[in-house]
């Protein structure tokens, strides 16, 4: 193998939805900070890891405000794709159900309330209106629902694209199947001076940017950085509804049965869970399918709060990861005491919804030095070692 050497502003490692959201905005905004040469480094292909097993599921229902702000703004961008960054995301409004238990009443009320404060379009509504929006569905027994019209679900996969399609465009250099196995630092440690990949090529940059997702434990570990990420594998079912007793519903997640659901094209009810989770410490290697106890568990959960889901189809089953910190909320940070080395990781079931803004954010915070569009210190590293976590609400992370 022949080593070549490069140079770039900007090396942005993965090619999950939010490296390719990080280097479209980089690029949108290089006029502003002039960091035009921006090589972006995927180990497989675009949207392989978390990205291309995830939900898609977009709803505003957060118990912290940076994480609903994220969302809320992000959805503006869901909803005007075409014309903000181009090609088609697959923005899907169905409109959004959250159930709660007289457990959850007080922490629901309080989410809300801060949804609202940032501006979230949400409310509680009766059992009624919630039967309507939902034919077939439970709703007596829920203590609370809240209703968000305008979310819904896209194509995670089609988004990753969509933004790497439009870095392309505008030169982003992405070069798939092109592992990063180190990060060279100058010689006291104290600023990135190059990327390493596994063909021998050697980048010169002043800047790298890991978004790796469930690697990224064990890429910063290898770099002497303890962050406290942990990868979990989560499990995902289609169902075939009977369409006569439920011909349409919207998004939705019941707290008290911990899963979260949504309609898959015209006739399938995706569902996933908040609760089942395995920690995996090879993101390369676990288990694809769903796994028995899951689907007789999860059908029977679903078919609480949608009874006619007895009677469904399974139509489908699969696996992915998921990035956890102790908070269930990312890392969108600089590391302290090595310049020009930023994370972006850590989304936990929950990112691509954030994904449009989170490309915006960290471009602001590379290109300009600090995120102005919204406070992210929330999201700092050093949160973890100053034991300022977020809340995290109902205590378990139901909702994808
Ligand atoms: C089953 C499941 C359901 C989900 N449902 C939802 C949902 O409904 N709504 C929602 O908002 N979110 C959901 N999520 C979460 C969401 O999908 C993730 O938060 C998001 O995709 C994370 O994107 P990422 O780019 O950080 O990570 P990834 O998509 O994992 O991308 C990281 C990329 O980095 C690459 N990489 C790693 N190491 C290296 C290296 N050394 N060199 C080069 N490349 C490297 C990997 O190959 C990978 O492509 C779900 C996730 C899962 C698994």
């Amino acid at each position: 193998m022949t080593a070549t050497t490069d140079t770039a502003d900007v090396v942005i490692i993965g090619g999950g939805v939010m490296g390719c959201s990080i280097a479209c905005n980089l690029a949108l905004t290089a006029h502003r900070h002039g960091l035009r040469r921006i090589v972006l480094l995927e180990r497989d292909t675009l949207g392989s890891g978390s990205t291309g097993r995830s939900s898609g599921a977009i709803r505003m229902h957060y118990s912290t405000a940076v994480n609903a702000e994220l969302a809320w703004r992000s959805l503006n961008i869901f909803r005007n794709f075409g014309e903000i960054i181009g090609g088609d995301c697959g923005y899907t409004e169905t409109g959004y159900l959250v159930f709660a238990g007289a457990d959850d009443l007080e922490t629901f009320r309080g989410n809300i309330a801060t949804q609202q404060s940032v501006g979230v379009i949400t409310d509680i509504i009766g059992a009624g209106d919630a039967a309507a929006l939902a034919p077939g569905f439970v709703v007596e027994d829920a203590a609370a629902i809240a209703y968000e019209p305008y979310s819904g679900h896209a194509d995670a996969s089609g988004t990753a694209y969509a933004y790497a399609t439009r870095a392309r465009a505008e030169g982003v250099n992405i070069r798939l199947q092109t592992p990063a196995t180190g990060i060279e630092t100058s010689e006291d440690g104290s600023r990135v001076t190059a990327v390493v990949a596994a063909d021998g090529t050697r980048v010169e940059t002043g800047i790298a940017v890991a978004a790796t997702g469930p690697w990224s434990a064990r890429f910063l570990t290898s770099h002497g950085i303890d962050a406290p990420l942990v990868a979990t594998r989560h499990e995902v079912l289609h169902f075939r509804r009977p369409l006569d007793l439920v011909p349409h519903h919207p998004g939705g997640a019941d707290i008290g049965n911990r899963i979260y659901f949504r309609p898959e094209g015209q006739e399938l009810t995706l569902v996933g869970n908040g609760n089942h989770s395995d920690v995996v410490d090879d993101p390369e290697v676990f288990a694809q399918r769903a796994s028995p106890a899951f689907i007789q568990d999860i059908w029977q959960r679903l078919a609480q709060r949608i009874p006619p889901i007895a009677d469904a189809e399974l139509a489908a089953g699969y696996a992915g990861l998921y990035t956890n910190t102790p908070d269930s909320h990312p890392i969108m940070d600089r590391i302290e005491g090595i310049d020009g080395l930023y994370v972006c990781t850590g989304f936990s079931g929950h990112g691509f919804k954030l994904s449009p803004m989170v490309g915006v954010l960290m471009a602001e915070l590379i290109g300009d030095g600090q995120a102005s569009t919204m406070d992210i210190s929330p999201l700092r590293f050093s949160r973890f070692a100053e034991g300022a976590l977020n809340t995290s609400g109902y205590g378990f992370d139901v909702l994808a």
